[in-house]
């Protein structure tokens, strides 16, 4: 096996690596490094261009981006051809796929891009889904581990990175979202700029690139500044919960646990 075919394995197997594992990866790859010796932010780079020039004939390419809370890169193979949620029909049910679109679609449009899990459990009861709330919290577990959502710290839901990177033409088309200032890379949960629109990462916003809390862009203060380099999560609430929703999902679990741990995974 050729070290290129060893990679594009390696993410297809994985389907979503941290930079030090990828990069780890790319070592293998490198038969002639010298034991010991780092792989560089170069080495990198020309791996996965010369990896991009053999896949694209099939339009598949390696992206990479970071995940929103903490900027850690990762790396997946997306598909370039074709970034409609429905091509996951083949890997997903007819009710995954809606419920994905539902659970994507209250993140990204909700003001903090991050829901609660009780609002997360009453999107699965949606009626073109009705799950109960043991499948949700599974399925949404396992989207989990497979980064395409992401639990925060305060036990809210946010993208995962695996959606930023695989779905982000699906995202560009149907919400209105910009590109991180610094980086310009898709950015979701990130400071805004109530003057200009625009917005950064988190992990992007340090004390390097803005100067006097002042937008970058239009110079104007950042409403904003508690989040600021921190990488820690936006200022969420319950309050977007109505309490019928909330009435909703205990009355159907099976546990009859009332409320969650709010540091705790979907249990
Ligand atoms: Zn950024
Ligand atoms: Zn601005």
């Amino acid at each position: 096996m050729t070290a290129e075919n060893y990679l594009i394995q390696s993410l297809m197997w994985r389907q979503c690596l941290t930079e030090d594992k990828f990069k780890q990866m790319v070592g293998k790859c490198q038969r002639d490094l010298p034991e010991g010796s780092e792989v560089s932010a170069e080495m990198m780079g020309q791996m996965v261009a010369k990896v991009n020039r053999q896949l694209r004939p099939y339009n598949i390419e390696i992206s990479r981006g970071p995940n929103e809370s903490d900027g850690t890169i990762h790396y997946a193979l997306i598909n370039t051809a074709d970034n409609d949620i429905t091509r996951m029909a083949s890997i997903w049910t007819q009710k995954e796929l809606i419920y994905y679109k539902k659970v994507l679609t209250a993140i990204v449009e909700s003001d903090n891009t991050s829901i609660t899990s009780t609002k997360l459990l009453n999107i699965g009861r949606n009626d073109e889904i009705k799950f109960t709330v043991s499948a949700a919290e599974n399925l949404m577990n396992k989207w989990m581990d497979q980064k395409w959502f992401e639990e925060l710290s305060d036990g809210n839901i946010a993208i995962g990175v695996r959606s930023l990177l695989e779905m982000n033409v699906y995202i560009r088309d149907h919400f209105d979202v910009k590109d991180c200032l610094r980086c310009k890379i898709l950015c979701v949960r990130g400071l805004d700029c109530m003057s200009c629109s625009s917005k950064l990462h988190y992990h992007c916003s340090d004390s390097q690139y803005i100067q006097d809390n002042k937008c970058p862009n239009c110079h104007k203060q950042f409403a904003d500044t508690e989040h600021m380099n921190s990488g820690t999560t936006a200022d969420n609430r319950d309050e977007d919960v109505d309490s019928d929703s909330d009435d909703t999902v205990v009355e159907d679990n099976p546990s009859g646990q009332r409320g969650r741990s709010k540091r705790s995974r979907l249990s």
